[in-house]
């Protein structure tokens, strides 16, 4: 977030002793003669519209930077200052300058504050009924009863009636293939590139190609009794988005093999010049019979498959969906 300046504001002080309302640049109370306290709150007075100030001297003090606190008579003395206006003190010597950057209220947001009350504590308010706990700990008990009974398997031995295997390999050609990319991003070797700006990410300082988007504008202390108008923005940063072609491998054809025996085998492949294998798959399917029961089981070992001989007797862990978790030959 970068925070904009759009100029600066009168402020006002009010005296803690007399309530008079003074200027923020006059440090003692216009009526008592009071010095502004150190703690002193500036406000924005109520308006519509800023009403900046042109006068350019207010305008350099301001920037000039905050106000240091005497720390022998409590006078409060312009940033360039050396020695105490009014008492000729050191403030070199344990001066203290004004914090500077926070938000500065108005004077309506001053009048309408109310201190917190001291009522229940925090940690009171937190406190969560018992009612309450008790459901959460039902519903973890039922969550966890459920997963027991899913997870839950029995144990059934099921007779193998037919088996299946599917085997397939992905055919990859090199060729142009469309693709889209930031103009840092593009393949040197790309093709018929055209390029438009589309928004890229948004950034906390200022840049090239950016949209700048600025919150709501606000007051902040300068130390100074003048306020600042400022306003918090980011960027967002527009880029060059490319469509190209470029050349590439891309799969343009899957070829598969199946059978219904224990002898699976990889499809034969003829490639062109241009085409490699990508991938490999295999699935391996064994069917049983249990009684009127059957069930099916799907697994990519190849090692489990082999040994499924038609009739073999099997062990079948069975979830409670009806679904084979696991199977191995019963010996
Ligand atoms: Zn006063
Ligand atoms: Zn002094």
């Amino acid at each position: 977030m970068t925070r904009k300046s759009l100029g600066f504001v009168p402020l006002i002080w009010q005296c803690v002793f007399c309530n008079t309302q003074n200027p923020g640049p006059i440090k003692s109370c216009t009526s008592c003669g009071a010095p502004q306290p150190e703690n002193v709150e500036f406000l924005q007075v109520d308006e519509e519209r800023f009403n900046f100030i042109k006068d350019e001297a207010l305008i350099r003090m301001a920037k000039a930077g905050p106000d240091i606190h005497c720390p022998f008579c409590g006078t409060r003395n312009l940033s360039t200052a050396e020695l105490c206006k009014k008492c000729g003190g050191d403030l070199s010597w344990d001066g203290k300058a004004r914090q500077t950057g926070q938000r500065v209220r108005t004077t309506q947001e001053a009048q309408e504050w109310q201190p917190p009350e001291p009522g229940v504590p925090e940690a009171e308010k937190r406190k969560v009924s018992p009612i309450f706990l008790i459901i959460i700990l039902a519903v973890i008990v039922g969550c966890v009863v459920l997963l027991v009974m899913l997870l839950r398997t029995d144990d059934l031995t099921a007779t193998v009636t037919d088996v299946q295997w599917e085997r397939s390999v992905v055919v990859e050609a090199f060729g142009p293939v469309t693709a889209s990319a930031w103009w840092d991003e593009v393949p040197e070797d790309a093709e018929g590139t055209r390029c438009s700006l589309a928004y890229r990410y948004t950034s906390e300082e200022p840049q090239v190609n950016a949209t700048e988007v600025c919150g709501e504008p606000y007051v902040v202390d300068t130390g100074t009794g003048v306020g600042e108008v400022v306003q918090d923005c980011t960027y967002e940063v527009y880029d060059n988005y490319c469509e190209f072609t470029a050349m590439a491998w891309v799969a343009v054809e899957t070829v598969t093999e199946t059978g219904r025996d224990l002898a699976p085998a990889w499809p034969a492949l003829s490639l062109l010049p241009d085409q490699r294998e990508g991938g490999r798959n295999e699935v391996y399917v064994i069917n049983f019979r249990d009684g009127s029961d059957t069930y099916r089981y799907t697994t990519s070992n190849l090692q489990d498959f082999l040994q499924a001989e038609i009739g073999s007797q099997w062990v079948l862990q069975i979830n409670q969906l009806g679904g084979v978790q696991s199977a191995e030959p019963a010996n």
